[in-house]
């Protein structure tokens, strides 16, 4: 298994996995999405809403408000030693407390915990007119993507297969290709056309179509991906990528357990 990064951004990644099967590919892209525990507002009290919105809308508004995940700090809720009643080790409390007219922000909650916070502070939730008043506090806990979308720690991840675009030795060097490709994949150099990026191809064929003499094949390596991720900001992408390997590494070892007891 080799591991190339082409982009390493705080909440974006992109990189080459290759030597690996289509299988464990997407086992990593739905690990990222449903297997890495995040903070999410999971239970609200509303003491005071008299803006136009329902609670429930409000409530479901907060949960999925990204929050900054330190996972050293905190257990999930059913492997904490209050047996899931709720203590400062499972769980953040939030307050929040608004008065109109006024456009209440995600800044506006204020944390139990100075870490534990909205991934941005620019998040509107509600705005509110003359008057009207919110007064809630809400809890978060640690939950993963696949109990519910407000615990993906991702927008989707995706990849795709590492393309092989081959030039035979029959190319007249027209150029038709170099124009046809709509994602600058291929260059002119010593009037020889070459691959220059060949992590851009979408494999669109509209270069095997322009070539009239059929010189270019463009295939797919089915041991290489080309994946991009972005986080909503709870964890940083390369925090991403490596928490979804460790509970891949995770589950395989359990399950290894399991077979050796039998
Ligand atoms: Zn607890």
């Amino acid at each position: 298994m080799k591991l190339e990064i082409l982009d390493l951004g705080d909440r974006k990644a992109r990189f080459v996995l290759s030597g690996v099967t289509p299988a464990f590919a997407n086992a990593l892209r739905r690990a990222m999405l449903a297997d890495i525990p995040k903070m999410a507002i999971d239970y609200v009290d509303i003491y005071d809403n008299t803006s136009v919105m329902f609670d429930e809308m409000l409530a479901h508004r907060l949960g999925l408000i990204p929050l900054k995940t330190n996972l050293n700090m905190y257990k999930l809720k059913e492997e904490c030693d209050c047996k899931g009643a709720g203590c400062s080790l499972c769980q953040v409390t939030f307050t929040l407390s608004a008065e109109g007219p006024c456009m209440v922000h995600s800044r506006d909650l204020k944390s139990s915990d100075p870490e534990t916070v909205p991934a941005d502070d620019n998040i509107p939730i509600i705005e509110l007119k003359e008057g009207q008043k919110l007064v809630l506090t809400a809890v978060a806990r640690l939950g993963r993507g696949k109990e519910h979308a407000k615990y993906q720690p991702v927008c989707p991840p995706g990849y795709k297969y590492v393309p092989i675009i081959e030039i035979s030795e029959k190319c007249d060097s027209c150029k038709q290709c170099v124009e046809a490709c709509p994602r600058g994949v291929f260059a002119v150099d010593n009037n020889k056309v070459v691959v220059v990026s060949p992590y851009e191809c979408s494999m669109c064929e509209l270069c095997m179509e322009a070539c009239d003499i059929n010189a270019i094949k463009v295939s797919a390596d089915n041991t290489a991906f080309i994946f991009s991720v972005e986080t909503d900001g709870s964890f940083s992408a390369g925090e991403v990528v490596t928490r979804a390997a460790d509970a891949i590494r995770a589950k395989a070892v359990a399950l290894g357990e399991v077979m050796e007891s039998l």
